[in-house]
């Protein structure tokens, strides 16, 4: 099965005209990528069917990410926040759909942010309560929802493959997938093997980046081990490279993600690097693996 390769916008710029997704699409398309992970900057000010036609002429597919801020937080009990929530997923859903995207992935459950205390019981079940509709809104358009799992300081709610399966399970709809970050894996996992193997039926989506956020295989993350994982599941869905640099991000987003350092200063490099490091990755070990425990 072939995998589809993917690159996260943001990467490139944080910016979001029409000129700048035009753009960013073709140095994903220059640097090898199949598809483009669009991050929904302005899920109202987007014209998806402008967009669909730009990817349609590269040849490229299209994920769809949104997050929440503060004012459209669904994990929190207080209406107005869960309402605007609510309402932005499905705007984000609308979008991908006319985009193209066959799923709308992020952290659509709570916002990104340091959590000062734990999620409420009420709040996480609201939380499930809202993406089960929005589940139902995707599976009526034939898309997906993913969870995307992120660490301890970016989210309270799920922060282990193993914590998700059971909150997907909860919501109980087919086509809630997890969306795995092996940067995140990297901080919360006890590697980058045995979770995956634990929740295989549910991975619908995978982000590769170095634990540095920098070059793959610069960095100290066993992506030998993560991508043999994914060959003994017979994973066939996108993986998709994502990485950050405060040299191509604005400070209000480079300060929402704590990036302070610039990790590479060429993304165009970078990226054509990445992808061909994911198909080679992918590639030997689907050629080398077969199913048994973990070695080493
Ligand atoms: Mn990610």
């Amino acid at each position: 099965m072939m995998n589809p390769i993917g690159c996260h916008g943001l990467t490139f710029t944080d910016a979001f005209t029409a000129a700048d997704f035009d753009t960013t699409a073709r140095r994903i398309a220059a640097a090898g990528f199949d598809l483009y992970e669009v991050p929904l900057m302005d899920p109202w000010g987007f014209d998806a069917a402008r967009g669909k036609q730009v990817l349609d002429d590269l040849g490229l597919a299209s994920v769809v990410s949104v997050g929440h801020d503060g004012p459209t937080d669904i994990s929190q009990e207080d209406p107005a926040q869960a309402r605007a929530g609510e309402e932005l997923l499905n705007q984000g859903l609308q979008q991908a759909h006319a985009l193209g995207a066959t799923m709308l992935t992020g952290v659509l459950y709570s916002s990104l942010k340091r959590y000062g205390k734990a999620v409420s019981a009420a709040g996480r079940s609201q939380s499930q309560q809202i993406l089960g509709r929005i589940a139902d809104r995707a599976a009526d358009l034939g898309m997906d929802i993913g969870l995307e799992i992120v660490n301890r300081y970016e989210t309270n709610v799920i922060n282990s493959l193993g914590d998700a399966a059971a909150f997907a399970e909860e919501i109980g709809r087919p086509n809630v997938k997890l969306h795995i970050d092996t940067f995140h894996m990297n901080i919360e996992e006890v590697n980058l093997y045995d979770p995956v193997l634990a929740v295989a039926d549910r991975i619908g989506y995978v982000h590769v980046s170095e634990n540095t956020r920098g070059y793959l295989g610069s960095g100290r993350m066993d992506f030998d081990q993560f991508f043999r994982a994914l060959a003994i599941i017979g994973y066939g869905g996108p993986l998709t490279f994502e990485t950050f640099s405060a040299s191509t991000l604005s400070a209000d987003f480079a300060g929402l993600l704590a990036v302070w350092r610039n990790f590479y200063s060429d993304p165009d490099d970078l990226a054509a690097h990445a992808a061909q490091y994911m198909r080679d990755g992918l590639a030997h070990a689907r050629s080398t693996s077969s199913v048994g425990p973990e070695q080493g």
